[in-house]
């Protein structure tokens, strides 16, 4: 509150009943440059009902005490009971203070005893000034704290009139408002924690600030990266608040996600005086969300992979080889790869039948996969055709692993109709030279499977 300079000016309603000190008070002496407005008035009802009527345009109310002519003491309790808002100022003659201690008692704000030389006129100006200021200052104090009151009432209404959970908290942690919406989606009750600063206990199993007691503390930001991890951000909206997005376990029945926002309430003076944090409940979109992801990761998936051996198929081999080819070039990194193929495939085909033929295919792929490493990738190529990608691989190691799928294929017993049969491949091999193109560095190793072939099957080629 502002504490209040001497009034320029004092407005006094001035109830003496003689001419002669009517006439002595506009003699009041200046006093630091302060002019006095006087209304008169000779009578009691006349001044009760000015002071009733006009109360705003006084600062003052000025009364002789002066029996029987007028009884100053009388009016001034009239007024007190009338509730009527103004300083009251009762001037007794030598002899009546009994009188001006009655009227003190009775709430009059100050008296004066008169001296047959109007001295007190010198002390005059020093009472008003003082019943004045402390007058103003009572007002001013009580229309803060009805503003105050105002302004607390209207908060309580705007946090228990929206449907967003939200609570409030004050400069000292304390839970000012938790509306019905809040209580609803954490399971706690207002009567629970409000006045309390337990408002952590709604969202965390251990003691720790909630966001809205990071903005009160006037946290610098690393702390509330601390709390919220990379979940935060600042508001787009709000200048000084936070959002952030978390999932809380224990909430509801499988947990929920919450969208969180944190801003500062200030007072007048632009200063912190509490926090308002909203919540919003955003599982569902978080569900949707996820549910989008996932299904576009099995959709990436299906679209890479091949359905019969669940290896990638031929179109994702020559994104994953021009890949591996750009680092070999750049890096100057070895590359091998080897291509497979079912040695007389078409009569085990034209033997046992298609679906049997599958089975094949599949056991294959299964060789594969339990031959090469996780930096390896496998590849159905075509048909009955599979190519594996060696990275930072020499092609002594990469010939190694093509025996080695050989030899655990060749022993691989498949029963088509009952009867056991045992399958070979043909594996052609090699490295990628400096500069050469994707389709050339494959024709060159289908060549050496060609070669295997031409040499008799189930056997490893490598080519320089
Ligand atoms: P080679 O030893 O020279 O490779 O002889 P091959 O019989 O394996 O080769 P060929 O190219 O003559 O025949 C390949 C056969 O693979 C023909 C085709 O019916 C069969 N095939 C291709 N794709 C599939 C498939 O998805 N399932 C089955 N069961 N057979 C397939
Ligand atoms: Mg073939
Ligand atoms: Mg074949």
């Amino acid at each position: 509150m502002k504490t209040l300079e001497s009034p320029q000016r004092i407005n006094m309603l001035l109830v003496v009943d003689n001419e002669q000190e009517r006439a002595s008070f506009r003699q009041i002496p200046n006093q630091e440059k302060v002019e006095y407005s006087i209304t008169d008035c000779s009578c009691t009802n006349e001044a009760f009902s000015t002071a009733a009527r006009d109360c705003l345009a006084f600062d003052v109310v000025v009364v002789n005490h002066h029996p029987p002519y007028l009884d100053g003491l009388e009016l001034c309790k009239k007024i007190l009971a009338a509730s009527i808002p103004l300083p009251l100022v009762i001037l007794v003659g030598s002899g009546f203070e009994g009188i001006a201690a009655e009227a003190l008692k009775a709430g009059v704000n100050d008296y004066i005893i008169k001296d047959p030389y109007n001295a007190y006129l010198g002390i005059l100006p020093y009472v008003l000034n003082r019943v004045v200021i402390s007058n103003r200052e009572s007002r001013l104090r009580e229309e803060a704290t009805m503003s105050l009151c105002e302004s607390q009432e209207r908060l309580q209404h705007i946090v228990e009139g929206i449907t967003i959970p939200t609570f409030v908290i004050n400069k000292n942690h304390i839970v000012t408002h938790w509306n019905q919406a809040c209580a609803n989606i954490t399971g706690v009750p207002a009567a629970e924690v409000i006045g309390t600063r337990q408002q952590w206990r709604a969202f965390y199993t251990s003691e720790r600030p909630v966001m809205a007691d990071l903005i009160v503390d006037r946290v610098i930001e690393d702390m509330v990266a601390r709390h919220y991890g990379g979940k935060y951000l600042h508001s787009k909206v709000i200048n000084g608040a936070f959002e952030a997005e978390d999932f809380f376990p224990h909430f509801g029945e499988a947990g929920k996600w919450l969208y969180f926002t944190a801003a500062p309430l200030r007072d007048s003076n632009g200063q912190i005086s509490g926090a308002i944090e909203t919540l919003q409940d955003i599982s569902e979109r978080r569900k949707a969300e996820l549910a989008l992801k996932e299904s576009e990761r099995l959709y990436r998936e299906l679209s890479i992979t091949d359905g019969l051996t669940r290896l990638y198929n031929s179109r994702h081999f020559f994104g994953r080889a021009r890949e591996e080819i750009e680092r070999c070039n750049r890096y100057a990194s070895p590359l091998s790869l080897i291509l497979l193929d079912v040695d007389n495939f078409k009569k085990f085909n034209d033997s046992y039948g298609h679906i049997d033929g599958d089975r094949v295919l599949a056991g294959l792929a299964d060789v594969i996969r339990e031959g090469i490493r996780g930096v390896d990738s496998a590849y159905r190529y075509g048909g009955e055709e599979f190519i594996v990608l060696f990275p930072e691989t020499e092609p002594g190691e990469a010939v190694i692993v093509a025996e080695r799928i050989r030899q655990s294929f060749e022993q691989t017993t498949f029963s088509p109709s009952g009867i056991c049969v045992n399958m070979t491949i043909s594996i052609g091999g090699g490295s990628y030279h400096f500069g050469e193109d994707l389709t050339s560095f494959v024709k060159r190793i289908d060549g050496a499977m060609y070669e295997a072939k031409r040499l008799g099957r189930n056997r490893v080629v490598f080519v320089e």
